[in-house]
């Protein structure tokens, strides 16, 4: 259950209230709110009397839901919304890692010749191998701020362990948390202190349920601008890489309120199908396609296989355009 405090209440007794409910205390921006648990379903005439409006959800998916907030969020990142009413499909393109200068710097340049506003690189890279690249760390967030700067692009970057968080968290527009970093409470709740726009990524072992509650702790830490990433799920499949969960997609569009992002890059994991795929998601009316580009992905340090080199990339970008157009989105 979420609770509105009245405007009028100051954090004290927002607080006092919040430990006699067991919920948790925040501020929306416009007044106090108390999250309870789920199974808590009514409101006492106490509480009433301080509440300003009372919402009962079906289970812990509760600021996440539509049965709170029955548009989806919109994110202002200045140069581009994303999601709510902008009707925009936004496009994160940019290599799996920052690997040089040079080679961020043509994947930046790509970013502006198609007009793609968001690029995206990993500087602390969650291998499955602690013998492959690790990312370049914080010179590679260094990089990234420096193309921010020299094209006026939005950047967005994952953090892969609490180490290294805050870093993220100054360099970042959009932060990144990774498949495998969706259960680190730690990293999901610094987030949620941070204004920085936030990104999870489905762990490919997840439940929705579970995905949704990652987003949970982000919005109840207080940060509103949370977006969800599908980027395949593990199933009985070895042909690809992943399995892309577009029911999945379908039940996040229909039950939450968050922006739906979509990467089909990591779950086909071959660069032959993100081009069919991402038509795939757009049709679907996503909030935004987070595709990989590599200046030249056979010596990609990470990520080799899925890709795409610049003039693949062109093409996809080209013949997303109609598609969006067909459900009612432009690409941006
Ligand atoms: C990535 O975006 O490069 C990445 C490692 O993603 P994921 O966390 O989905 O595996
Ligand atoms: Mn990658």
């Amino acid at each position: 259950m979420i609770i509105h405090l009245n405007k009028s209440i100051e954090q004290a007794k927002a607080e006092e209230l919040g430990r006699n409910y067991e919920a948790i205390c925040m501020h929306n921006g416009v007044q106090y709110v108390l999250v309870t648990s789920s199974k808590v379903k009514e409101a006492d005439a106490n509480i009433r009397s301080h509440a300003e409006a009372v919402f009962v959800t079906d289970t812990d998916i509760q600021l996440a839901s539509k049965q709170y907030i029955s548009d989806t969020r919109t994110i202002d990142l200045g140069v581009v919304g994303i999601g709510g009413s902008t009707n925009n499909t936004v496009v994160i393109t940019g290599p799996c890692s920052v690997e040089s200068e040079e080679q961020i710097e043509q994947a930046a340049m790509l970013c502006v010749e198609l007009g793609v506003k968001v690029l995206r690189a990993g500087a602390y890279k969650p291998r499955t191998s602690p013998y492959t690249f690790q990312g370049l760390g914080l010179e590679g967030l260094k990089l990234l701020d420096k193309m921010r700067s020299k094209y006026g692009l939005k950047i967005i970057t994952e953090v892969r362990d609490s180490t290294h968080v805050d870093e993220v968290i100054e360099y970042a527009d959009i932060i990144q948390v990774g498949a495998k970093a969706m259960y680190d409470q730690g990293i999901l709740r610094k987030c949620g202190k941070s204004k920085k726009a936030v990104l999870i990524k489905r762990g490919f072992g997840s439940t929705l349920q579970e995905f949704v509650q990652s987003a949970e702790f982000v919005l109840s830490s207080g940060n509103p601008d949370v977006m969800l990433c599908e980027r395949g799920i593990r199933t009985f499949e070895t042909k690809t890489r992943f399995t892309l969960d577009l029911c999945g997609v379908a039940w996040l569009k229909q039950y939450t309120n968050l922006p739906v992002i979509l990467d089909p890059s990591h779950a086909i994991g071959y660069a032959y199908g993100v081009a069919d795929l991402s038509r795939a998601c757009v049709a679907m009316g996503v909030d935004g396609l987070l595709i990989e580009t590599h200046p030249n992905p056979k010596v990609a340090k990470s990520d080799a296989e899925q890709q795409l080199n610049f003039d693949q990339f062109r093409a996809l970008h080209k013949s997303i355009a109609a598609v969006a157009a067909a459900v009612g989105k432009k690409i941006v």
